[in-house]
């Protein structure tokens, strides 16, 4: 398959982007393209043009800055699962990024490429509401920041503006007590998340304090499981009540159509959830220790 005939530019800073993208409406910007040549290839986007930010050198990397870690969005997947100061800083992304795709996948595909496509399978958009992750964009009128709870809309679909850059992503600094840990049932071809459960708990003298518990995969956008953080607020994180909250997954998902295919129907995905979260709260609990 070949792609519908574009224009292709390489921008070399944020301010050309801009410029790109003031003179080519409708124009897609490339960052891995592991998402996006195959579009283009499947002719599913046919943008007039493609702005390639993959040369712009201040969006890769990540750094400290008080209590907050900022990401830029040309960080890949291999460089945040490869990072031990990540491992220190914050190991549910370490673990999260790990686990997706394939080592070319990891190698090509970046953090600000997976938030802004929003698939509903991949594993960055729950890690990242688990940690009540920001979003710093920029665009025509200046610089601005999405929280995560505003960020993904839909199948596809963020509060990103078309003419927006996504630069940074930023998350909190792993706390003293803290434990967090990703569990998922990958998709056997794709790596794809069918379920994907991520939890972070704070503990304090072998009570958890307070949970953050999202899912994803199984409707349009990550998820916060408000019902199982509440029963685990000021709960003894034991294995009876870590079971007791995952089981109340079932009731987060309310009425809400979920998603199923061939592969994991809508009834299973709804069935198995609860496991998935158990898993993870298991494991951020044993962190946290
Ligand atoms: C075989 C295969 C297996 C995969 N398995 C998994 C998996 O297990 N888990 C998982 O989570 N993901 C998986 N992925 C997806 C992978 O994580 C990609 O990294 C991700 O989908 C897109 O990142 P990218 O950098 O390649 O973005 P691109 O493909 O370059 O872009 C994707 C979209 O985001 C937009 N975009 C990119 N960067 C920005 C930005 N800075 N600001 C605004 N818009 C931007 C583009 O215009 C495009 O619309 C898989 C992909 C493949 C091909």
């Amino acid at each position: 398959m070949f792609a519908a005939d574009f224009d292709y530019y390489a921008a070399e800073s944020i301010t050309e982007v801009m410029q790109l993208l003031e003179r080519n409406p409708g124009a897609s910007l490339l960052a891995g393209g592991h998402s996006l040549i195959p579009l283009l290839k499947l002719r599913l986007s046919r943008p007039p043009a493609v702005i390639d930010i993959g040369r712009i050198g201040a969006l890769r990397g990540f750094r400290r800055q008080g209590p907050e870690i900022r990401i830029g969005c040309l960080t890949t997947h291999a460089d945040l699962a490869g990072s031990p100061t990540m491992q220190d800083f914050c190991p549910l992304l370490s673990e999260v990024t790990g686990l997706i795709g394939d080592p070319q996948v990891r190698n090509r595909g970046t953090i600000g490429g997976s938030v802004a496509h929003a698939e509903p399978a991949a594993d960055l958009p729950t890690a990242l509401t688990a940690l009540g992750a920001s979003f710093r964009a920029t665009g025509p009128r200046g610089q601005r920041s999405i929280g995560v709870g505003d960020f993904f809309l839909g199948v596809f679909e963020t509060a990103l503006e078309t003419n927006e850059i996504l630069t940074d992503v930023i998350v909190p600094m792993k706390q003293e007590g803290q434990g967090m840990a990703y569990a998922k049932f990958p998709h056997p071809a794709s790596r794809f998340a069918v379920i994907g459960a991520a939890a972070v708990v704070n503990v304090q003298d072998g009570r958890c304090q307070s949970a953050s518990v999202a899912l994803g995969g199984l409707v349009t956008r990550p998820i916060r499981a408000s019902r199982v953080e509440q029963a685990l607020a000021d709960s003894p994180l034991n294995e009876a009540a870590i079971a007791e909250a995952a089981s109340l997954a079932i009731e987060d998902l309310g009425d809400e159509d979920l998603l199923g295919d061939v592969f994991a129907s809508a009834e299973y995905r709804r069935a198995v959830a609860p496991s998935y979260v158990r898993e993870a709260l298991t494991r951020a609990a044993q962190q946290a220790r």
